[in-house]
């Protein structure tokens, strides 16, 4: 879970962060269905009287996920990465941005640093093959047909 840091009254705390809306989070709860334990962060809205007056909790729900979800979320928490489902179309934006901002607070020796800058130039590279060739399934096309060229020439070039 992410964390936001609040000052009110001139106390600093910590809050968690929602990791799917991004709102803070009042509380988790767990559901248990068929040996799985569900989670969902419950956003407390405030409170209203129903039809009998009775005082209700008004909350919005965030399915957070199973256990495993979880699990790898605390894993990653000290690159501040929260993991996200499927449904998050903007997650590979997410996921780069929490990555830049775990390497800039890192402490790194010169030579960790080259081998990240060699990683993303990497990345850049096939990225921009991605989108030069069409997409990722030509350019493995391109690519093992680049290797069987390479397989034929090197057989005509063996002394014979
Ligand atoms: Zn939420």
């Amino acid at each position: 879970m992410s964390e936001e840091v609040f000052e009110l009254g001139g106390v600093v705390g910590r809050r968690l962060l929602c990791p799917r809306c991004g709102r803070v989070l009042s509380w988790i709860e767990s559901q248990h269905r068929g040996g799985n334990t569900y989670y969902y962060a419950i956003h407390y809205m405030g409170s209203f009287k129903d039809s009998r007056g009775k005082v209700r909790k008004k909350v919005k729900r965030c399915y957070l996920g199973p256990y495993s979800y979880i699990y790898v979320t605390q894993l990653h928490r000290d690159l501040n990465l929260i993991l996200r489902g499927a449904v998050d179309s903007n997650r590979a934006f997410y996921y780069l941005d929490a990555f830049v901002d775990a390497i800039l607070g890192m402490e790194l020796d010169k030579s960790t640093m080259i081998e990240i800058a060699s990683k993303l130039e990497r990345l850049v590279w096939v990225i921009r093959s991605y989108v030069e060739k069409g997409g990722r399934e030509e350019v493995f096309r391109a690519q093992s047909e680049e290797r069987d060229t390479k397989d034929i020439q090197g057989d005509k070039s063996t002394p014979s």
